[in-house]
């Protein structure tokens, strides 16, 4: 056995018990005729009295090797109030050294340390107790929207990572296929045309914890290339239905997981785009009554959108004509006394989207969905699709031919919303591996060159 215990557990009820400890070395002291470790693993730090003959084994010890530590618990005649396990020490009678760590490129939990070099030596970085709890309380939220979900009746489906180039408004990002030579697969940049099937093929109620790939530049609350969020679709649903239940799910991740924080809104307010336009300039409104409060958490709708906005060069919806860009996305359902403007007025249509905005972020979108062949074709002519871009959906428009429940639903984004709950600087502190701002993976080194042989088999040639 490695161990008995953990490092955060023991306490002066085990005086006297023989343990083995395992973890690493967070600091290690070599008095000459005697030495303290102290031992760190997930669960807390034990300190570690090194007598004399164990110490002269272990003189070549560093910081951040990991050992296995065999000794007796001892009371300490002062306790260290700092430590969990502070009642005690653990007396070592062997030390063995299981993996030996070299002089450390950055220390831990350094904040000298570059981003670049955080992320290069992620694997060190995350040892900091800060980041590992961020970990954990990413875990329990998600955790709980599971259980959350599944006790409301959805159901978890996965969806597939290779499919279809589409035009959805960020860049797709491509594989290639081997064995269709000149065609390729493109990594999904949200579930969105499956969970519209999902609801086609009846499924009522559906979530999924779903990666989404956009080649798309980083912001501090933007990731470039990848990002989670918590899917959802609902058939024969409301947008006030949608609304409720999005927010009895937020009032209880903040109330379970995150219980310092505190709530502006009970429930959250509902406003319409042209009045937070006219009040606040900005579509994401920061209403919490004391911005210096880091505890302080304002959720609010914001409804009504326009259904297309005019295309600029920053916020450009790739796959779209010069003129109009969905404001949400394509699929998004027009208000029906609005319909009638399509023809005549297409900027004054207003749609049924619904942002989830929190503290001055947009956390979540979504809609209620066009069910109906026509209005889906007309919305694809008035954002300017040509017809090849059309036949890209072609697969939507005749699965509406066969019985299409009206529905609707939305995806907070997780890596976003745990980033501003926390109230983190960087939404790279609630992800394990994030690239960084050139859309690197330094810990893996992505992305790569590739062998020639691997591209011979898919038939490509790097243009020089
Ligand atoms: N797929 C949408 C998005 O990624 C969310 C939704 O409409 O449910 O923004």
């Amino acid at each position: 056995m490695f161990r008995t215990h953990t490092c955060g557990e023991l306490n002066k009820k085990n005086d006297g018990a023989k343990v083995r400890l395992c973890g690493w070395v967070d600091i290690f002291k070599d008095r000459g005729k005697l030495g303290f470790i102290n031992l760190r693993d997930k669960y807390g730090i034990t300190q570690i009295f090194v007598p004399g003959n164990v110490l002269d084994n272990i003189k070549n010890l560093r910081k951040e090797s990991v050992v296995q530590v065999i000794g007796k618990v001892k009371v300490r005649p002062q306790a260290n109030a700092k430590l969990k396990t502070g009642e005690i020490e653990v007396e070592a009678e062997e030390i063995n050294i299981l993996s030996l760590a070299e002089p450390l490129p950055m220390e831990i939990g350094d904040d000298k340390a570059t981003e670049d070099t955080r992320l290069k030596y992620r694997y060190l970085d995350l040892r900091r107790p800060k980041l590992q709890t961020n970990l954990e309380l990413r875990h329990k939220a998600i955790l709980l929207m599971r259980n959350f979900l599944h006790e409301k009746g959805f159901l978890e489906i996965t969806t597939p990572m290779l499919t279809k180039s589409s035009p959805e408004g960020a860049r797709d990002y491509l594989v290639p296929s081997r064995i269709h030579k000149e065609e390729f697969y493109a990594l999904p940049q949200s579930p969105q045309q499956y969970k519209q099937l999902l609801m086609v093929a009846g499924c009522d109620k559906y979530f999924q914890i779903a990666p989404c790939f956009r080649d798309e530049a980083a912001r501090s609350h933007r990731c470039p290339g990848e990002f989670y969020q918590l899917d959802m679709e609902m058939s024969f649903v409301t947008q006030e239905q949608i609304l409720e239940i999005v927010e009895e799910l937020m009032l209880k991740i903040i109330k379970d997981v995150f219980p310092d924080k505190k709530l502006t809104f009970k429930k959250f307010p509902r406003l319409s785009y042209d009045e937070v336009m006219s009040k606040y300039k900005s579509d994401c409104p920061d209403l919490r009554k004391n911005k210096d409060d880091p505890n302080e958490l304002a959720f609010c709708w914001v409804i009504d959108f326009p259904l297309f906005t005019e295309q600029t060069e920053e916020d450009f919806f790739h796959g779209a004509g010069d003129k109009w860009g969905p404001s949400h996305h394509m699929f998004t359902m027009p208000k029906e006394e609005d319909i009638i403007l399509l023809d005549t007025d297409p900027g004054k249509v207003k749609a049924y989207q619904h942002d989830l905005v929190l503290n001055g972020f947009e956390v979540g979108g979504g809609s209620i969905r066009i069910h109906n062949a026509k209005i889906q074709e007309k919305i694809f002519d008035l954002i300017g699709f040509n017809a090849e871009q059309k036949k890209a959906f072609e697969h939507m428009l005749t699965a509406f031919k066969y019985g299409v429940p009206p529905h609707g639903g939305i995806a907070p984004g997780i890596d976003r919303l745990l980033m501003v709950i926390m109230g983190a600087k960087s939404i790279r502190e609630s992800i394990a591996f994030p690239k960084n701002k050139d859309a690197k993976d330094l810990t893996m080194g992505a992305p790569s060159k590739v062998d020639k042989k691997q591209l011979d088999d898919l038939n490509i040639q790097i243009k020089k």
